[in-house]
């Protein structure tokens, strides 16, 4: 006789995982489907290796965010906090709102659910990849490529394409279209920016504390975040970066990156004190001008943008147009907009199944019954901060309690 579970997740994710904790924690026969040789991949990648977990801040939620506001009011920080300290793990909340477990090690909260997989009792099957599913007399039939499972209930919650090397697939919308429900298509939300080469040449691997704006081609700001930037090969990347990408349209637009801004109050004030270091340090090359005030291959960059000749020019041969302009490019450091990396390259991507279809309750299909969906699989994307694994862990919490 074919075992036909209570429950099948296709997925071992944060949303999967969540899930089938729950459910198999409620006596459910449980089975999850990871295609991975491991569970939890993206999790281990998450917030640089220590998991930003969720967020009590404001909520910051695109795509349905009605959808997400009402899925987090039934299952918001505090009832993940309890979920997490059910499972052994302590949480601290650090600034803007950011949770990360009390470790700061991703692999403490992948641990704490694989602990809760197997005291539940749930079956976990990795190196499972799922081809396709149907469903007939009321039992789903989940194809693999070494043979079927059969279960009285499916959930979806196999992620998306972001982040492929990390197990990202586009499977989950296919899997709902074949059961009647439609999709928005995928597309990368944080992802890096690429930018003109000319104005990182040299800065690649270096790290800036920065306001940084996107701006449109008449100049006026689309968008503006402060934190770390990291310029890249082809751009800028960091988390303030990132946020700026799912603006980005191919329209002229432009990238503007103040390092200075938190030093000094206002331009007038860094005026002053380039022309103070002018007098110290005349005789030194211009670039000791903002010497200690930014990274020296970054100093070199602005003087450049600045129009200032580095051909063994001195820092006392400046005149006030060439001072003004420095202070000016440290101010609005430019960036051209060339286009932003693809859905590969991306954390988070927005799009999926449509999630007007599915109950914020129970995360059970309006369509199909016994049909579920979680996580980034649905038509919701959070900003950086922990919004994504905590959509992704309050949905997948309601989903396993319903079933
Ligand atoms: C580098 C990086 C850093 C991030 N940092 C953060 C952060 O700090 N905070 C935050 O909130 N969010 C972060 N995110 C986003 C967050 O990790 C995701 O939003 C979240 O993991 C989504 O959960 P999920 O359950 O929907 O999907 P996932 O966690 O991606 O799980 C989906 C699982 O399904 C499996 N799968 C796919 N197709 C199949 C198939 N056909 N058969 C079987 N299994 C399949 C995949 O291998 C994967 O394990 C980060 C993402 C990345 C890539």
């Amino acid at each position: 006789m074919e075992t036909v579970y209570d429950l099948a997740v296709i997925g071992g994710g944060a949303s999967g995982m969540a899930a089938a904790v729950m459910a198999a924690g409620r006596g459910r026969h449980v089975i999850l489907l990871e295609k991975s040789a491991a569970v939890g991949r993206k999790i281990m990648a998450s917030g640089n290796g220590r998991c930003n977990l969720m967020n009590t801040g404001p909520l910051r939620y695109r795509g349905e965010s009605a959808f997400a506001q009402a899925v987090i009011s039934r299952c918001g920080p505090e009832r993940q906090k309890a979920f997490w300290h059910r499972l052994g793990l302590i949480v601290s909340e650090e600034t803007e709102g950011r949770v990360y477990p009390c470790t700061f090690q991703s692999s403490s909260v992948v641990d704490a659910l694989k602990m809760g997989l197997k005291q539940s009792g749930a079956e976990v099957r990795t190196g499972a990849e799922v081809l396709s599913c149907t469903l007939s007399d009321h039992q789903f039939r989940i194809r693999l490529s070494d043979g079927s499972i059969f279960s009285r209930r499916l959930l979806i919650a196999s992620g998306s394409p972001a982040g492929k090397n990390l197990g990202g697939t586009d499977i989950g919308p296919v899997i709902l279209r074949s059961f009647g429900h439609r999709t928005v298509p995928f597309e990368p939300s944080l992802t890096p920016v690429r930018t003109d080469r000319v104005s990182i040449s040299g800065l690649a691997g270096i790290r800036v504390r920065c306001s940084i704006a996107l701006m449109d081609a008449s100049g006026n700001a689309i968008a503006r975040e402060k934190g770390e930037a990291l310029f890249t090969e082809d751009g800028v990347s960091g988390i303030c970066a990132m946020q700026l990408s799912r603006f980005v349209d191919g329209s002229g637009q432009w990238i503007e990156i103040d390092p200075v801004g938190r030093l000094f109050p206002e331009e007038d004030a860094l005026y002053r004190e380039l022309q103070s270091r002018q007098d110290a340090f005349s005789a030194l090359d211009p670039t000791a001008l903002l010497n200690g005030l930014m990274l020296p291959r970054l100093s070199y960059a602005v003087l450049k943008q600045a129009g200032i000749p580095l051909r063994g020019e001195r820092a006392g041969d400046l005149d006030d147009a060439q001072i003004r302009s420095i202070v000016r490019t440290a101010f609005h450091y430019r960036l051209k907009v060339m286009g932003k990396r693809g859905i590969s390259d991306a954390q988070v991507a927005a799009g999926g199944a449509l999630c007007s279809e599915f109950s914020p309750e129970s995360m059970e299909s309006r369509i199909v019954p016994g049909l579920y969906a979680a996580g980034e699989t649905l038509n919701v994307d959070g900003d950086c901060g922990g919004f994504n694994l905590m959509f992704a862990f309050a949905s997948g919490i309601l989903a396993g309690e319903h079933i």
